[in-house]
């Protein structure tokens, strides 16, 4: 006989671990979290530069956590050492290197099919981010400069000249600290900053007056090109300048697709439709984090989508 799930988790990130925590805490008893990649939390590991500061507040967005994980300001490290924490103490069953392809449910039982396995639950809670697929630019990057042409931090490494695209709190985190190491332009399309947390508003001006680093504000990519192996990158104001690598850091997507094959409905502005509970129209199948935001998710915001869920399927009695 398969074994039956209360509760398994897609995604290994802050949602999904806070999902898990909540289940255990709140009284479900058989638990998965299924992660794609070897470990948990793959958008920390791969897109917050080493040492990072880690907000709570993240963008100035002032969130009272309402669930059972105490989460607070720190660095990558500190918060991917307090998730082990989290996974070990819960003694939370994972499955890492499984990816999940597709859901359906057959009556009341969700099947789960990874490259891997199968599982079935009662209820899931899908928590896989944006940062899967991150947000590229419309121009072509030319294959020969494709390892110059990065989407996170990964082929970084220090002396480099480089340029950063973008207007976020990413962008800016980047490029403060990548200035520490290389020589770093940072690139957004607009005059200036609209999206910005204050300490890091504060921290780019200070660095660019500084000189530590360079602003080319109020001025767009047109294309890039491969200039005796360098990156050539073209501005809309007619110059250009030669990069050794170049790092886009313009947010990610909703892995449209991916939900749909989960039973996922969206609405005519292509967004998924659930409810206030966060529950889709497939009764027991839960979206939470960063695919359960407009725009402007944070670990604090995940969290606490991962306690209201939990909370409704205990008081629903979907268990
Ligand atoms: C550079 C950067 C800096 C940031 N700084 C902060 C900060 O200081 N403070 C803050 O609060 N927030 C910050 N954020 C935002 C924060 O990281 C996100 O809001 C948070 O990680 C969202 O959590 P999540 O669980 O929804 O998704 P994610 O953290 O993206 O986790 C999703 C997980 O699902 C896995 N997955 C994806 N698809 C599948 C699949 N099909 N099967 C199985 N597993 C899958 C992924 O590998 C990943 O581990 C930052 C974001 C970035 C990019």
């Amino acid at each position: 006989m398969q074994q039956v799930y209360d509760m398994v988790i897609i995604g290994g990130g802050p949602g999904g671990i806070g999902a898990a925590v909540e289940s255990k805490v709140m009284g479900l008893d058989k638990i998965l979290m299924i992660e794609k990649g070897d470990n948990h939390s793959q958008t920390i590991r791969k897109f917050y530069k080493d040492n990072k500061r880690v907000d709570k507040d993240y963008k100035g967005q002032v969130i009272e956590l309402s669930g059972n994980v105490d989460f607070t300001d720190g660095t990558k490290e500190s918060t991917l050492n307090y998730f082990d924490e989290l996974l070990d103490t819960g003694k939370i069953d994972t499955a890492f290197n499984s990816e999940v392809e597709k859901i359906k449910k057959d009556g009341d039982i969700f099947q789960i099919i990874t490259t891997t396995a199968g599982y079935a639950s009662k209820n899931v809670i899908i928590a896989i981010g944006t940062m899967g697929k991150p947000n590229k630019p419309s121009y072509k990057i030319p294959p020969s400069i494709k390892d110059r042409v990065n989407f996170n931090l990964d082929k970084c490494s220090s002396g480099e000249k480089l340029l950063l695209v973008g207007g976020g709190n990413s962008a800016v985190e980047y490029a403060i600290e990548l200035s520490k190491t290389n020589t770093v332009t940072l690139n957004y399309r607009r005059d200036k900053f609209t999206r910005l947390n204050e300490i890091n508003e504060k921290m780019i001006y200070e660095y660019n007056g500084q000189e530590k680093l360079r602003l080319r504000m109020g001025v767009d990519v047109t294309s890039l090109e491969n200039e005796n192996g360098l990156v050539k990158v073209n501005f809309t104001d007619g110059y250009y300048t030669i990069y050794d690598r170049v790092i886009y850091a313009i947010g990610g997507t909703t892995p449209v697709d991916f939900l749909r094959n989960c039973g996922v409905t969206f609405d005519e502005n292509n967004k998924p439709e659930f409810d206030e509970n966060f529950e889709t129209k497939t009764k027991g199948l839960y979206l939470a984090g960063d695919i359960a935001v407009q725009s402007g998710g944070s670990i604090a915001i995940a969290l606490n989508h991962a306690h209201d869920i939990v909370t409704h399927i205990l008081k629903t009695k979907n268990k």
